[in-house]
């Protein structure tokens, strides 16, 4: 990460997750906009930033001008295959936050993660374009429903997935070849690459040709030469090294082909020389090679070595033989040598014409490349929609969050044969409800239901389909997650302070377009302490005139349920529960209404905790439980009354 010199504690204080990054301190001129535009507009050659949706007072145009620089000077070369800059912006893109990302499990290289399930990729293109996509969704409507169309198309024809599937899997990364032959730091297998993925690129776009769904995403270039060039003038193996010759095909430059024809005479040349020197000898076991030391010799063994002809000059012995050359075998060699340089000399140039067409051409390949990732991407959202029935989202601009039969996209996978049990999300402005308090047992699916619901949001903005029956989400600017016990005690932060520093940001920034997921709010301190803070932080987001965000809160807090009688927008959602003869079972159904109890002991009880332990836990209870509804009837009577419990 580039940060300014001088400002790294204080970014760090305000991005605590972001401190394992490596960061690099830059001078502050470095991001000045002004200049840095300017230097981004000469190297470009144009006149402003603004056609690329920046302004040049931007202090993002700082941040990209800084980004290039710095890549310049690590890579040694004009980074001349980056020609513009699209700055992420949060009108158009919904915001992840890093804690989110994390918590979420959206692209981490696990198989819990949703880039996982969604990931049926055949590029490593498609692949680095599907996590963007995944870290990045959009806040577009037009932009999502031009996804969900061609994903539409793509999951209703499995011919056309199948086509398009093969075609994509003789596609490399073409773009990172690009990147390297540009950063000077290319190999002849760049470029066998670039040959091999631009000639499947006509392919690709005659298949989808014609359909409307995908008429912005044929790019508008034409690199039919350059591909016709690189198939005619690049060998369909090629060495590591350029030096080590053959990357050039046969039949493309008659002198090459003349050179190697010589060299390739060799053997039998040789073969012929040493015949001939056997007959003239008289000598049958002379031999005629060739070493990489001493080059071409003629071999006699020790026994015949006194015969050898006086033109013959000793040039090394051997246990039991003599080498000699002779002024023709010299010559024959100098005929090799030169052979062999000629060939190399003659391949290295137009090795390097071929990569000047290339870098001359980078914007188109580059663009290329976007659309076999684009299609790749929304290829394996397709079949994975098609695999796991998942339907297409109506996107709206209300407030609304409702889903039908909802999956969580990545523990129905992990469940197996086990079925998951679905569960419908319903705020509206029809039923007034953004907000949702979630009781119920340990184990019963709280979290499960919390994350779902944040997943499906991510994916729905994606423009990928959704694990659901039916689906309509109003436009979510940003997903707020605030799950798990967590502690940075390297940086001092204690679990405790860690949930609150992430409560203060969500609080702090959630607007009227935001969802908020709560899994568990103060539950790290004491339990009146955690449940008067939880009740505030519930208070403050329902009552927030400017801010309206929808909310889901899963909760231990029974006493927080009152709040649904107290308040508007707030609804009572459990997680149902059967107590049957060997135990509590879990529905992982929801119901709306709050649960009664948390069950712990009986978790606790399948976990194997003792049994003395549970008794005197069971005897505790209920003198707590006793306790606690007397001091619930004062926090109601307070909030009856109107009463501020917190000053906030
Ligand atoms: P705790 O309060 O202890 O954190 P929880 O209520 O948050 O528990 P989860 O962690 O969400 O419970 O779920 C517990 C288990 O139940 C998980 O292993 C999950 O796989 C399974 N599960 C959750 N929801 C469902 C569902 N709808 N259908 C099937 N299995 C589910």
């Amino acid at each position: 990460m580039l940060l300014r010199r001088g400002q790294r504690d204080q970014f760090l204080k305000n991005c605590p997750t972001l401190a394992s990054c490596n960061t690099v301190e830059r001078d502050k001129g470095d991001f000045a906009p002004a200049q840095a535009s300017a230097w981004l507009c000469r190297k470009w050659n144009i006149s402003s930033l603004s056609a690329m949706g920046l302004d040049d007072r931007d202090a993002a145009a700082g941040a990209a001008a800084t980004a290039v620089k710095y890549l310049e000077e690590t890579q040694f070369s004009k980074a001349s295959h980056i020609t513009c800059v699209t700055p992420i912006l949060p009108r158009e893109n919904l915001i992840l936050d890093q804690n989110t990302q994390v918590n979420l499990e959206l692209i981490d290289q696990s198989a819990t993660s949703l880039f996982w399930v969604l990931n049926r990729c055949r590029t490593p293109m498609g692949k680095r374009m599907l996590r963007e996509w995944i870290t990045s969704p959009l806040q577009d409507i037009e932009a999502i429903e031009a996804r969900q169309e061609m994903i539409e198309r793509l999951t209703g024809d499995p011919h056309l997935r199948a086509r398009l599937g093969e075609q994509l899997s003789g596609c490399r990364d073409m773009g990172k070849s690009l990147s390297r032959l540009t950063l000077n730091m290319g190999s002849p297998a760049d470029m066998l690459v670039i040959k091999e993925t631009l000639s499947l690129a006509p392919d690709l776009q005659a298949l989808i040709a014609g359909e409307p769904a995908f008429a912005q995403l044929i790019p508008a270039c034409d690199t039919a030469a350059l591909a016709a060039l690189l198939q005619a003038a690049v060998a369909d193996t090629v060495p590591r090294f350029l030096r080590d010759g053959g990357v050039i095909k046969g039949g493309f430059d008659a002198a090459l082909d003349s050179w190697r024809g010589k060299a390739e005479n060799s053997s039998s040349r040789l073969s012929a020389f040493e015949e001939e020197e056997r007959t003239k000898s008289g000598i049958k076991n002379l031999k005629a090679g060739f070493n990489k030391v001493f080059g071409y010799y003629i071999e006699i063994p020790k026994g015949s070595a006194g015969r050898a002809p006086l033109n013959y000059i000793r040039k090394q012995t051997l246990v039991n033989a003599e080498r000699f050359i002779t002024d023709e075998l010299k010559a024959f060699e100098r005929e090799m040598f030169s052979a062999e340089s000629e060939m190399l000399a003659i391949e290295e140039r137009i090795y390097e014409s071929l990569v000047g067409e290339v870098l001359a051409q980078a914007a188109a390949i580059q663009r290329t490349a976007n659309f076999i990732a684009e299609l790749d991407t929304l290829l394996s959202l397709a079949a994975t929609a098609a695999e796991q029935g998942y339907c297409r989202p109506r996107m709206d601009m209300s407030k609304d969050f409702v889903v039908k039969n909802a999956r969580h996209p990545v523990v129905e996978v992990t469940l197996g044969k086990n079925p998951f049990t679905p569960n419908d999300f319903n705020f509206s402005a029809e039923n007034g409800r953004r907000i949702a308090l979630i009781t119920g047992p340990n184990m019963a699916g709280k979290s499960t239901y919390l994350r779902m619901a944040a997943l499906i949001a991510v994916m729905a903005h994606m423009g990928s389909f959704i694990p659901a029956e039916s689906a309509r989400i109003g436009l979510i600017d940003r997903v707020f997650t605030r799950i798990g016990a967590r502690d940075e005690l390297a940086r001092g932060q204690s679990t405790f302070m860690v949930e609150m520093v992430e409560t203060a940001n969500i609080l702090r920034h959630a607007t009227d377009r935001s969802l908020i997921i709560l899994d568990e709010v103060g539950r790290g301190t004491s339990t009146y302490d955690g449940l008067s803070i939880a009740w505030s932080v519930v208070e403050f987001l329902q009552g927030q005139e400017h801010a309206r965000p929808r909310v889901f809160f899963a909760t231990h807090y029974h006493e927080l349920t009152q709040l649904a009688d107290l308040l508007p927008g707030i609804v009572n959602l459990s997680m149902g529960v059967e107590e049957g003869e060997h135990g509590v079972i879990f529905l992982h159904k929801i119901v709306e209404a709050p649960s009664d109890r948390s069950y712990g002991i009986e978790v606790a009880r399948l976990a194997g905790v003792p049994a003395a332990v549970l008794r005197r836990s069971e005897e505790l209870l209920a003198k707590f439980e006793e306790r606690g509804a007397e001091k619930n009837e004062e926090v109601k009577h307070s909030q009856q009354n109107q009463l501020t419990l917190f000053d906030v």
